[in-house]
Protein backbone atom coordinates (compact mmCIF):
# COMPACT_ATOMS: atom_id res chain seq x y z
CA UNK A 1 0.00 0.00 0.00
CA UNK A 2 1.27 3.83 -0.81
CA UNK A 3 2.09 5.88 1.76
CA UNK A 4 -0.71 8.00 3.30
CA UNK A 5 0.77 10.94 1.77
CA UNK A 6 1.03 9.54 -1.49
CA UNK A 7 -2.65 9.02 -1.58
CA UNK A 8 -3.70 12.24 -0.29
CA UNK A 9 -2.02 13.41 -2.73
CA UNK A 10 -3.93 10.96 -5.59
CA UNK A 11 -7.24 11.92 -4.60
CA UNK A 12 -6.22 16.12 -4.08
CA UNK A 13 -8.55 16.56 -7.20
CA UNK A 14 -11.63 15.44 -5.17
CA UNK A 15 -10.39 17.25 -2.08
CA UNK A 16 -10.27 20.49 -4.03
CA UNK A 17 -13.75 19.87 -5.54
CA UNK A 18 -14.99 19.41 -2.59
CA UNK A 19 -13.46 22.50 -0.57
CA UNK A 20 -14.24 24.79 -3.64
CA UNK A 21 -18.01 23.70 -3.34
CA UNK A 22 -18.33 24.63 0.40
CA UNK A 23 -16.58 27.75 -0.21
CA UNK A 24 -18.96 28.54 -2.84
CA UNK A 25 -21.81 28.44 -0.69
CA UNK A 26 -21.19 29.43 2.67
CA UNK A 27 -23.41 28.90 5.74
CA UNK A 28 -22.96 30.74 9.31
CA UNK A 29 -23.81 29.99 13.04
CA UNK A 30 -24.86 26.49 13.97
CA UNK A 31 -27.10 25.59 11.33
CA UNK A 32 -25.44 24.46 8.53
CA UNK A 33 -27.66 22.18 6.40
CA UNK A 34 -25.91 22.48 2.66
CA UNK A 35 -22.16 22.18 4.40
CA UNK A 36 -23.67 19.18 6.29
CA UNK A 37 -24.97 17.40 3.19
CA UNK A 38 -21.79 17.90 1.36
CA UNK A 39 -20.15 16.55 4.19
CA UNK A 40 -22.05 13.13 4.20
CA UNK A 41 -22.06 12.87 0.68
CA UNK A 42 -18.21 12.77 0.35
CA UNK A 43 -18.78 10.19 3.64
CA UNK A 44 -21.13 8.08 2.07
CA UNK A 45 -20.07 4.44 1.23
CA UNK A 46 -17.38 4.43 4.15
CA UNK A 47 -17.43 2.31 6.92
CA UNK A 48 -18.19 4.89 9.69
CA UNK A 49 -20.90 5.44 12.66
CA UNK A 50 -22.46 8.44 11.62
CA UNK A 51 -24.52 10.75 13.96
CA UNK A 52 -25.99 14.05 13.82
CA UNK A 53 -26.38 16.74 15.95
CA UNK A 54 -29.27 17.47 17.22
CA UNK A 55 -29.48 20.99 17.77
CA UNK A 56 -27.12 21.90 15.51
CA UNK A 57 -25.94 20.06 11.82
CA UNK A 58 -22.63 18.59 13.03
CA UNK A 59 -21.39 15.31 12.17
CA UNK A 60 -19.61 12.82 14.22
CA UNK A 61 -18.38 9.83 12.72
CA UNK A 62 -16.82 7.25 13.96
CA UNK A 63 -13.79 4.44 12.19
CA UNK A 64 -13.59 1.63 14.47
CA UNK A 65 -9.78 -0.26 13.61
CA UNK A 66 -9.81 -4.04 13.19
CA UNK A 67 -7.57 -4.43 15.65
CA UNK A 68 -8.37 -3.26 19.24
CA UNK A 69 -7.10 -0.02 21.08
CA UNK A 70 -7.65 3.60 21.88
CA UNK A 71 -9.47 6.28 20.47
CA UNK A 72 -7.60 9.28 18.78
CA UNK A 73 -10.71 12.27 18.35
CA UNK A 74 -9.61 14.58 15.21
CA UNK A 75 -11.41 18.01 14.89
CA UNK A 76 -13.10 20.48 11.84
CA UNK A 77 -14.45 23.52 12.01
CA UNK A 78 -17.49 23.90 9.06
CA UNK A 79 -19.00 27.31 9.37
CA UNK A 80 -18.20 30.57 7.93
CA UNK A 81 -18.16 34.16 8.50
CA UNK A 82 -20.71 37.43 7.76
CA UNK A 83 -18.18 38.85 5.35
CA UNK A 84 -19.51 40.16 1.82
CA UNK A 85 -16.22 38.00 -0.26
CA UNK A 86 -13.80 40.57 -2.55
CA UNK A 87 -11.13 37.42 -3.45
CA UNK A 88 -12.68 37.56 -7.10
CA UNK A 89 -11.75 33.83 -6.97
CA UNK A 90 -13.90 32.05 -9.76
CA UNK A 91 -14.97 30.09 -6.62
CA UNK A 92 -16.23 32.62 -4.49
CA UNK A 93 -19.06 32.86 -2.25
CA UNK A 94 -22.27 32.64 -4.37
CA UNK A 95 -23.91 33.89 -1.15
CA UNK A 96 -24.58 37.60 -0.44
CA UNK A 97 -22.62 38.43 3.10
CA UNK A 98 -21.16 35.17 3.96
CA UNK A 99 -17.85 33.93 3.08
CA UNK A 100 -15.28 31.27 4.52
CA UNK A 101 -13.21 33.84 5.51
CA UNK A 102 -11.20 32.10 7.91
CA UNK A 103 -10.68 28.92 5.42
CA UNK A 104 -12.94 26.22 8.00
CA UNK A 105 -13.88 25.30 4.18
CA UNK A 106 -10.08 23.89 4.11
CA UNK A 107 -10.59 21.84 7.22
CA UNK A 108 -13.69 19.90 6.22
CA UNK A 109 -12.38 18.94 2.93
CA UNK A 110 -9.35 18.00 4.74
CA UNK A 111 -11.36 15.50 7.70
CA UNK A 112 -13.29 14.26 5.03
CA UNK A 113 -9.88 13.06 2.83
CA UNK A 114 -8.89 12.11 6.20
CA UNK A 115 -12.04 10.15 6.83
CA UNK A 116 -11.31 8.58 3.13
CA UNK A 117 -7.68 7.48 4.01
CA UNK A 118 -8.16 6.16 7.33
CA UNK A 119 -11.17 3.64 6.16
CA UNK A 120 -8.91 1.80 3.44
CA UNK A 121 -6.82 1.25 6.71
CA UNK A 122 -9.64 0.15 8.48
CA UNK A 123 -7.87 -3.39 8.35
CA UNK A 124 -4.14 -2.03 10.09
CA UNK A 125 -5.95 0.89 12.40
CA UNK A 126 -5.62 -0.59 16.00
CA UNK A 127 -8.59 1.56 17.61
CA UNK A 128 -11.27 4.18 17.25
CA UNK A 129 -11.02 7.54 15.00
CA UNK A 130 -13.55 9.79 15.58
CA UNK A 131 -13.98 12.39 13.20
CA UNK A 132 -15.48 15.74 14.28
CA UNK A 133 -17.48 18.11 11.89
CA UNK A 134 -18.64 21.21 13.70
CA UNK A 135 -20.46 24.19 13.22
CA UNK A 136 -20.57 27.40 14.78
CA UNK A 137 -16.78 27.69 15.51
CA UNK A 138 -17.11 31.66 14.92
CA UNK A 139 -19.07 32.53 18.15
CA UNK A 140 -21.75 29.98 19.32
CA UNK A 141 -19.38 27.73 20.61
CA UNK A 142 -20.29 24.60 18.25
CA UNK A 143 -17.63 22.29 20.10
CA UNK A 144 -19.38 22.82 23.59
CA UNK A 145 -23.10 21.84 22.09
CA UNK A 146 -21.44 18.61 21.23
CA UNK A 147 -19.66 17.90 23.82
CA UNK A 148 -23.31 18.53 25.68
CA UNK A 149 -24.67 16.42 22.94
CA UNK A 150 -22.50 13.51 23.90
CA UNK A 151 -19.48 13.98 21.02
CA UNK A 152 -16.97 12.61 23.51
CA UNK A 153 -18.45 9.21 23.58
CA UNK A 154 -19.20 8.77 20.36
CA UNK A 155 -17.19 5.12 20.23
CA UNK A 156 -18.34 4.17 23.55
CA UNK A 157 -15.09 5.35 25.45
CA UNK A 158 -13.34 8.80 25.68
CA UNK A 159 -10.74 9.64 23.48
CA UNK A 160 -6.80 9.74 24.50
CA UNK A 161 -6.07 12.66 22.35
CA UNK A 162 -7.62 15.01 20.11
CA UNK A 163 -6.06 16.95 17.46
CA UNK A 164 -6.74 19.70 14.71
CA UNK A 165 -5.50 22.16 12.53
CA UNK A 166 -6.51 25.95 11.43
CA UNK A 167 -5.13 27.23 8.43
CA UNK A 168 -4.07 30.87 7.96
CA UNK A 169 -3.87 33.04 4.41
CA UNK A 170 -0.72 35.04 6.40
CA UNK A 171 1.70 35.55 9.07
CA UNK A 172 3.27 31.96 8.17
CA UNK A 173 4.68 30.62 4.66
CA UNK A 174 2.98 27.92 2.97
CA UNK A 175 3.21 24.45 4.03
CA UNK A 176 5.09 25.74 7.30
CA UNK A 177 3.11 24.58 10.58
CA UNK A 178 3.40 26.24 13.95
CA UNK A 179 2.17 25.45 17.74
CA UNK A 180 3.56 25.92 20.79
CA UNK A 181 3.37 23.65 23.97
CA UNK A 182 1.04 25.03 26.73
CA UNK A 183 -1.26 28.55 25.58
CA UNK A 184 -1.48 28.47 22.08
CA UNK A 185 -4.72 30.90 22.23
CA UNK A 186 -6.20 33.54 24.37
CA UNK A 187 -9.74 32.87 26.29
CA UNK A 188 -11.94 36.02 24.91
CA UNK A 189 -14.29 37.10 27.39
CA UNK A 190 -16.65 40.35 27.48
CA UNK A 191 -17.16 43.23 30.51
CA UNK A 192 -20.63 44.55 30.28
CA UNK A 193 -20.89 47.45 32.25
CA UNK A 194 -23.97 49.88 33.10
CA UNK A 195 -23.43 52.97 35.61
CA UNK A 196 -26.90 53.27 36.78
CA UNK A 197 -27.01 57.55 37.33
CA UNK A 198 -29.95 60.08 36.88
CA UNK A 199 -30.81 62.11 34.19
CA UNK A 200 -30.85 66.20 34.44
CA UNK A 201 -30.53 69.68 33.13
CA UNK A 202 -26.14 69.68 32.27
CA UNK A 203 -26.08 72.81 33.65
CA UNK A 204 -26.76 71.27 37.16
CA UNK A 205 -25.05 68.66 37.87
CA UNK A 206 -25.60 68.93 41.39
CA UNK A 207 -29.35 68.14 40.98
CA UNK A 208 -28.39 64.90 38.92
CA UNK A 209 -26.33 61.73 38.88
CA UNK A 210 -24.11 62.28 35.99
CA UNK A 211 -22.91 58.37 34.70
CA UNK A 212 -20.75 59.91 32.18
CA UNK A 213 -17.02 60.55 34.21
CA UNK A 214 -17.84 57.71 36.74
CA UNK A 215 -18.17 55.05 33.61
CA UNK A 216 -15.05 57.04 32.18
CA UNK A 217 -13.15 56.67 35.70
CA UNK A 218 -13.92 52.92 35.06
CA UNK A 219 -12.46 52.40 31.84
CA UNK A 220 -9.39 54.19 32.99
CA UNK A 221 -9.67 52.26 36.47
CA UNK A 222 -9.82 48.59 34.36
CA UNK A 223 -6.47 49.82 32.30
CA UNK A 224 -4.73 50.39 35.64
CA UNK A 225 -5.84 46.98 37.10
CA UNK A 226 -4.21 45.54 34.20
CA UNK A 227 -1.13 46.97 34.87
CA UNK A 228 -0.96 46.68 38.85
CA UNK A 229 -2.92 43.30 39.13
CA UNK A 230 -1.56 41.25 37.03
CA UNK A 231 1.80 39.28 36.02
CA UNK A 232 3.12 41.09 32.93
CA UNK A 233 4.22 37.19 31.86
CA UNK A 234 0.64 36.33 32.60
CA UNK A 235 -1.19 39.13 30.60
CA UNK A 236 -4.44 39.92 30.21
CA UNK A 237 -5.42 42.41 28.03
CA UNK A 238 -8.90 44.68 28.69
CA UNK A 239 -9.77 46.78 25.56
CA UNK A 240 -13.05 48.64 25.70
CA UNK A 241 -14.70 48.28 22.36
CA UNK A 242 -17.98 50.35 22.72
CA UNK A 243 -18.91 53.31 25.09
CA UNK A 244 -22.31 54.60 24.68
CA UNK A 245 -24.09 57.44 26.82
CA UNK A 246 -26.42 60.31 26.07
CA UNK A 247 -28.17 62.40 23.25
CA UNK A 248 -27.26 65.80 23.65
CA UNK A 249 -24.86 68.26 25.31
CA UNK A 250 -27.23 69.56 27.75
CA UNK A 251 -28.92 66.68 29.51
CA UNK A 252 -26.98 64.23 31.13
CA UNK A 253 -27.90 60.89 30.64
CA UNK A 254 -29.83 58.62 33.30
CA UNK A 255 -26.85 55.94 31.97
CA UNK A 256 -23.44 54.85 30.34
CA UNK A 257 -22.45 52.03 29.03
CA UNK A 258 -19.56 50.07 27.61
CA UNK A 259 -18.26 46.63 26.84
CA UNK A 260 -15.02 45.08 26.55
CA UNK A 261 -13.03 42.54 25.50
CA UNK A 262 -11.26 40.55 28.00
CA UNK A 263 -8.36 38.40 26.68
CA UNK A 264 -6.53 36.29 29.19
CA UNK A 265 -3.69 33.43 28.65
CA UNK A 266 -4.23 30.74 31.77
CA UNK A 267 -7.18 29.51 33.83
CA UNK A 268 -5.92 31.55 36.80
CA UNK A 269 -6.00 35.27 35.21
CA UNK A 270 -9.44 34.41 33.76
CA UNK A 271 -10.50 33.77 37.03
CA UNK A 272 -8.71 36.26 38.42
CA UNK A 273 -9.69 39.18 36.04
CA UNK A 274 -13.76 37.87 36.11
CA UNK A 275 -13.34 38.86 39.69
CA UNK A 276 -11.70 41.84 40.08
CA UNK A 277 -13.04 43.92 36.88
CA UNK A 278 -16.39 43.94 37.80
CA UNK A 279 -15.65 45.17 41.63
CA UNK A 280 -14.19 48.11 40.08
CA UNK A 281 -16.97 48.75 38.26
CA UNK A 282 -19.36 48.32 41.04
CA UNK A 283 -17.09 49.90 43.66
CA UNK A 284 -15.68 53.27 41.81
CA UNK A 285 -19.46 53.69 41.16
CA UNK A 286 -20.55 53.02 44.70
CA UNK A 287 -17.84 55.53 45.63
CA UNK A 288 -19.43 58.44 43.62
CA UNK A 289 -22.79 57.34 45.15
CA UNK A 290 -24.10 55.81 41.49
CA UNK A 291 -24.60 52.16 40.83
CA UNK A 292 -23.27 50.15 38.25
CA UNK A 293 -23.80 46.57 37.23
CA UNK A 294 -21.32 44.38 35.56
CA UNK A 295 -21.78 41.38 33.81
CA UNK A 296 -18.82 39.06 32.65
CA UNK A 297 -20.40 37.16 29.58
CA UNK A 298 -17.81 33.93 29.27
CA UNK A 299 -16.32 33.39 25.60
CA UNK A 300 -13.77 30.73 24.86
CA UNK A 301 -11.35 29.19 27.39
CA UNK A 302 -7.73 29.38 26.82
CA UNK A 303 -6.33 27.23 24.15
CA UNK A 304 -4.23 24.90 26.33
CA UNK A 305 -2.27 22.26 24.19
CA UNK A 306 -0.28 19.15 25.95
CA UNK A 307 3.11 18.94 26.07
CA UNK A 308 3.26 15.19 25.11
CA UNK A 309 1.12 15.67 22.23
CA UNK A 310 2.51 18.53 20.69
CA UNK A 311 6.27 16.78 20.75
CA UNK A 312 4.04 13.87 19.38
CA UNK A 313 2.39 16.21 16.61
CA UNK A 314 5.86 17.92 16.08
CA UNK A 315 7.49 14.83 14.99
CA UNK A 316 4.62 13.43 13.15
CA UNK A 317 4.98 16.78 10.98
CA UNK A 318 8.78 15.73 10.09
CA UNK A 319 7.78 12.44 9.52
CA UNK A 320 4.98 12.65 7.16
CA UNK A 321 6.02 16.49 5.12
CA UNK A 322 9.91 16.38 6.24
CA UNK A 323 12.27 18.37 8.41
CA UNK A 324 12.30 22.27 8.54
CA UNK A 325 8.14 22.26 8.31
CA UNK A 326 7.13 23.04 11.98
CA UNK A 327 8.59 25.85 13.84
CA UNK A 328 7.45 26.82 17.17
CA UNK A 329 5.34 30.01 17.97
CA UNK A 330 7.54 32.49 20.07
CA UNK A 331 4.23 33.63 21.96
CA UNK A 332 0.80 32.66 22.15
CA UNK A 333 -1.99 34.63 19.87
CA UNK A 334 -4.50 36.82 21.39
CA UNK A 335 -7.33 35.46 19.05
CA UNK A 336 -9.90 32.50 20.43
CA UNK A 337 -10.66 29.02 19.26
CA UNK A 338 -13.43 26.79 20.78
CA UNK A 339 -11.58 23.92 20.17
CA UNK A 340 -10.71 24.70 23.95
CA UNK A 341 -13.88 23.43 24.79
CA UNK A 342 -12.23 19.22 23.50
CA UNK A 343 -8.75 20.12 24.74
CA UNK A 344 -9.99 21.09 28.50
CA UNK A 345 -11.56 17.28 28.39
CA UNK A 346 -8.83 15.47 26.45
CA UNK A 347 -5.69 16.30 25.52
CA UNK A 348 -4.40 16.96 22.51
CA UNK A 349 -3.11 19.38 20.53
CA UNK A 350 -3.89 22.84 17.63
CA UNK A 351 -1.41 23.49 15.17
CA UNK A 352 -1.70 26.62 12.90
CA UNK A 353 -0.64 25.90 9.00
CA UNK A 354 0.40 28.15 6.19
CA UNK A 355 -2.06 28.15 3.23
CA UNK A 356 -1.30 31.89 1.25
CA UNK A 357 -2.34 32.42 -1.75
CA UNK A 358 0.78 31.87 -4.38
CA UNK A 359 3.12 34.77 -4.98
CA UNK A 360 1.82 36.59 -1.82
CA UNK A 361 3.84 37.74 1.04
CA UNK A 362 2.71 35.97 3.84
CA UNK A 363 3.76 38.92 5.88
CA UNK A 364 1.49 41.77 4.21
CA UNK A 365 -1.59 39.49 2.68
CA UNK A 366 -5.08 39.86 4.02
CA UNK A 367 -5.25 37.44 7.23
CA UNK A 368 -8.40 35.33 7.90
CA UNK A 369 -11.56 37.29 8.35
CA UNK A 370 -10.41 39.76 6.10
CA UNK A 371 -13.01 39.81 2.71
CA UNK A 372 -9.67 39.29 0.69
CA UNK A 373 -8.49 36.71 2.77
CA UNK A 374 -7.42 33.70 -0.09
CA UNK A 375 -6.37 30.24 1.03
CA UNK A 376 -4.11 27.79 -1.67
CA UNK A 377 -5.76 24.76 -1.85
CA UNK A 378 -2.62 22.95 -3.18
CA UNK A 379 -2.48 22.73 1.30
CA UNK A 380 -5.07 20.47 0.80
CA UNK A 381 -3.03 16.99 0.24
CA UNK A 382 -0.81 18.35 3.02
CA UNK A 383 -3.30 18.86 5.99
CA UNK A 384 -5.26 15.22 4.92
CA UNK A 385 -2.16 13.74 5.36
CA UNK A 386 -1.55 14.85 9.01
CA UNK A 387 -4.93 14.82 10.16
CA UNK A 388 -4.93 11.20 9.21
CA UNK A 389 -1.57 10.33 10.36
CA UNK A 390 -1.97 11.87 13.46
CA UNK A 391 -4.21 9.47 14.00
CA UNK A 392 -2.72 6.68 12.97
CA UNK A 393 0.71 6.81 14.39
CA UNK A 394 -1.33 7.78 17.94
CA UNK A 395 -3.00 4.52 17.65
CA UNK A 396 -0.03 2.78 16.73
CA UNK A 397 1.79 3.69 19.77
CA UNK A 398 3.24 7.29 19.05
ZN1 LIG B 1 -12.05 32.69 12.47
ZN1 LIG C 1 -11.20 29.78 12.26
Amino acid sequence: MAGVHDDAVAIAAELTRLRRAIHAEPEIGLDLPRTQRKVLDSLDGLPLEIRLGESLSSVTAVLRGALPGDTVLLRADMDALPVTERTGLPYASLVDGAMHACGHDLHTAMLAGAAKLLSARQRELAGNVVFMFQPGEEGPGGARIMIQEGMLDAAGEPPVAAYALHVVSGLLPFGLLASRAGTLMAAADTLHVTVHGRGGHGSQPQNAADPIPVACEIVLALQTMVTRRFDVFDPVVVTVGTFHAGTVDNVIPDDAQFVATVRSFSPAARAAVQAAAPRIATDIAAAHGLRATAEFRDGYPVTVNDGAELTFAEQTVADVLGDGRYITAPNPLTGSEDFSYVLEHVPGAFLMLGACAPDTDPFTAPFNHSAEACFDDAVLPDGTALYAELALRRLAGG
